[in-house]
C-alpha cells in the first residue's frame, strides 16, 4: 500500500520581518549559494543546526531566505507536495508576517495545505482571542506560536490567553523550541525577535500549566543538540501524557530514540519546509521505522491524523 504522509510543520510565505509577501507569486530563482540547511540534509542530519561564529551565523540566515522567497511560494510548495508524495502539510503561519488568511486561501487553491492560525498580539486580549475562534469556525484547525518571532515569550499572559482558546477546544497548539537569531547583528530587526524566548524552560513553563492540552514543542524541544533528552526527562518527571513532538531535522537514529522517549503515539513527522527538503526527511524517517511498519504509519501519518480530527 502506498505510503500516506502528513507533514506536521511546513512554513507558506515570508515569514520573517522583511516580509515580501511571496506567497502567490512565482518562484524566485537564485544563482547557486552557500546553504547550510542544504548541507545539513545531505549530511543527514548528524549535528545540530548552530552556526560556529557570526560569519557562519550569517551565512545560515542568509540561506533561510533565500529558501523562503526561492521555495516558500504556493507553486513551490505544491510541486514539493506531489514530488514527495505528501498527502497533507501543516501549514504554518508567523504573525506579524505571515497570517490565518494566507494559509486559508491557499488551502482552498491546494486543498493538501491544512491551515493553522497564529495570534495577533497587536491586538487587545479579548480581541485576539475572538479572532481565533473566528479563525476556526473559518478552518483554523490548530494553533501556530512562534515566541521569537512574535516576540512574546511562552510565559506571557498574552500566550494563555491564545492557547486556552484551542487547548479548551481540544486542538493541537504548535511552538517553535530552539534558541535561534533570524537576523544578523545589523539588521533593524534583530531587537525583535529574542532568540532567548526560545528556551526550552519556558515551553516546560507552558506544559506545567496546562497539561491536559496537546501540546507541540517544535523540532523535538530545539536544533542545539541537547533539547530532546532534557524534553523527554522533564515529560516523565512530571508525568505529561499530551506532549507531542515532531521530526523536523532529525535523523533515522534521533527519530527512533523520539518513538522510545516520547511514544511512538506522540511522534509527528515534520519537515519544517522550506527550510529542509523534505525528501530527506520521509527517507530518514522510512530508514528509522523499516523493521517497525506500525510505528512509522503512527509517525507519518496517524498521529497527525487523530489530533488533527482529519477523518471527523
Ligand atoms: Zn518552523
Amino acid at each position: 500500500m502506498r505510503r500516506r504522509i502528513i507533514d506536521f510543520h511546513t512554513h507558506l510565505g515570508d515569514i520573517f520581518h522583511g516580509n515580501q509577501n511571496i506567497t502567490f507569486k512565482a518562484p524566485r530563482v537564485y544563482p547557486p549559494f552557500p546553504d547550510p540547511f542544504e548541507a545539513l540534509s545531505r549530511d543527514r542530519y548528524c549535528r545540530p543546526l548552530i552556526a560556529e561564529d557570526q560569519a557562519a551565523q550569517n551565512v545560515l540566515i542568509d540561506a533561510g531566505q533565500k529558501r523562503v522567497w526561492a521555495l516558500g511560494g504556493l507553486a513551490s510548495t505544491s510541486q514539493m507536495l506531489t514530488g514527495c508524495g505528501v498527502d497533507f502539510a501543516v501549514s504554518l503561519p508567523v504573525l506579524p508576517n505571515t497570517s490565518f488568511e494566507e494559509a486559508l486561501a491557499a488551502s482552498k487553491l491546494e486543498p493538501r495545505l491544512i491551515p493553522f492560525t497564529s495570534a495577533d498580539f497587536t491586538l487587545p486580549t479579548a480581541q485576539m482571542q475572538e479572532k481565533l475562534i473566528q479563525d476556526i469556525r473559518l478552518g483554523a484547525r490548530g494553533l501556530k506560536l512562534h515566541p521569537i518571532l512574535q516576540n512574546v515569550p511562552l510565559t506571557d499572559p498574552r500566550t494563555f490567553a491564545a492557547v486556552e482558546v484551542f487547548g479548551q477546544r481540544g486542538m493541537p497548539i504548535t511552538a517553535h523550541c530552539g534558541i535561534n537569531d533570524y537576523y544578523k547583528p545589523d539588521s533593524p530587526y534583530r531587537h525583535l525577535a529574542p532568540k532567548e524566548y526560545g528556551e526550552l524552560s519556558h515551553m516546560l513553563s507552558l506544559i506545567a500549566r496546562y497539561p491536559d492540552y496537546i501540546l507541540i514543542p517544535a523540532h523535538a524541544g530545539g536544533d542545539c543538540g541537547w533539547e530532546y533528552e532534557s524534553l523527554a526527562e522533564a515529560i516523565h518527571k512530571h508525568g505529561w501524557r499530551n506532549v507531542y513532538t515532531d521530526t523536523s531535522f532529525k535523523n533515522a537514529a534521533v527519530m527512533r530514540e523520539l518513538a522510545t522517549l516520547f511514544g511512538a503515539d506522540r511522534l509527528l513527522f515534520a519537515s519544517d519546509y522550506p527550510f529542509d527538503g523534505v525528501a530527506r526527511s520521509i527517507e530518514e524517517c522510512e530508514k528509522a521505522f523499516v523493521d517497525q511498519p506500525d510505528v512509522a504509519d503512527m509517525v507519518f501519518c496517524q498521529n497527525a491524523a487523530r489530533i488533527l480530527r482529519l477523518d471527523d
